[in-house]
């Protein structure tokens, strides 16, 4: 019987074993399937989820042009009805009108100017400081040639309004003048103030002046300063075949006391870019001066032109019987 009992028990466990074993493989099996299911379905929710997002992120290069094209619409809208649908072509639009300025013969000051190359070889850059110094009622047998040296010296140019008077006796002044790259300029043949005289004698006190000059140098002189910066209707009217050229910067170096340094001083703390210098020639302490403005403007970056390239250089057309400075 214990036998038989002892049989019957290990018969029992070893049922028992075999049912919690098939049992245990059945739920492994079933983790299995439930855990290989669940990896498919993340599988296929991340390959669905990739091919989305490179759809999505290729429509949206798509439409790109469409939502950039918002700006230029709604800037358009600024100037064009509001009625007006524009489609995206229109992005090209802000483009044209700064084209088409460039084409125009007319001087446009909204428009970039271009380099200058000048007759003896230079190139002024609009982009880039510039001013014009100006020397009045020479020429001086004692000043104006170390003047030019010194303009030479660092490659410097300026325009000398002459007086006719002095002109005259000094043909190889003028020539010297030209010879330098620089500009001559009217100062009438008397230093007179022309509101004071007949339009006869305003033109003579001009023309006979450019007589000179032409003849010293073969130019054809065609700016006027009028003396003191004196002008009225009446001058303009009469002087309607030249520009009138003033100055905004004034050295005031012909006044009594006036020493190198407030003159050096006064053209450092004023120069900008379009200035034009008052000075003049004639007197010593100008001269003593001038290599210590050269010098200091070249350093400062400017490039130191004549007259004529100092509106040039702005797109400003000279006309005659009209103001400049
Ligand atoms: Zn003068």
């Amino acid at each position: 019987m214990d036998k038989h009992n002892d049989y019957y028990d290990s018969y029992e466990r070893r049922s028992a074993y075999r049912y919690r074993q098939n049992k245990r493989r059945k739920r492994a099996r079933n983790q299995f399937i439930v855990i290989a299911t669940v990896c498919v379905i993340l599988a296929i929710a991340v390959i669905t989820g990739i091919c989305l997002a490179v759809a999505g992120s290729n429509s949206a290069s798509v439409a790109t042009p469409d939502t950039a094209a918002t700006p230029p619409n709604s800037t358009d809208l600024t100037t064009v009805p509001v009625t007006t649908t524009a489609s995206p072509t229109t992005t090209v639009a802000p483009t044209k009108p700064n084209t088409e300025p460039n084409e125009s013969p007319e001087v446009n000051p909204t428009s970039p100017l271009e380099p200058i190359v000048t007759a003896d070889g230079r190139t002024l850059d609009p982009n880039k400081p510039f001013l014009a110094l100006t020397f009045d009622d020479g020429p001086s047998t004692e000043y104006t040639e170390k003047v030019l040296k010194i303009l030479q010296k660092y490659n410097a140019r300026a325009t000398f309004f002459v007086v006719g008077s002095r002109a005259e006796n000094n043909p190889d002044i003028l020539k010297d003048i030209v010879n330098a790259g620089c500009q001559i300029g009217n100062h009438t043949m008397a230093h007179s103030d022309l509101t004071d005289q007949s339009s006869s004698a305003a033109l003579a006190a001009v023309e006979d002046v450019n007589d000179i000059i032409y003849d010293a140098t073969g130019v054809n002189c065609h700016i006027v300063r009028p003396p003191y910066g004196s002008f009225d209707d009446s001058v303009c009217s009469t002087l309607s075949a030249y520009p009138l050229i003033l100055w905004d910067v004034d050295t005031n170096d012909w006044r009594t006391g006036r020493t190198k340094s407030d003159i050096v001083d006064c053209v450092m703390d004023n120069a900008h870019t379009a200035a034009v210098v008052l000075m003049h020639d004639i007197h010593k302490v100008t001269m003593d001066s001038v290599e210590d403005i050269v010098k200091g403007l070249t350093e400062k970056g400017y490039q130191l032109v004549t007259i004529d390239e100092v509106y040039a250089l702005q797109g400003i057309e000279l006309l005659g019987g009209t103001v400049h400075n």
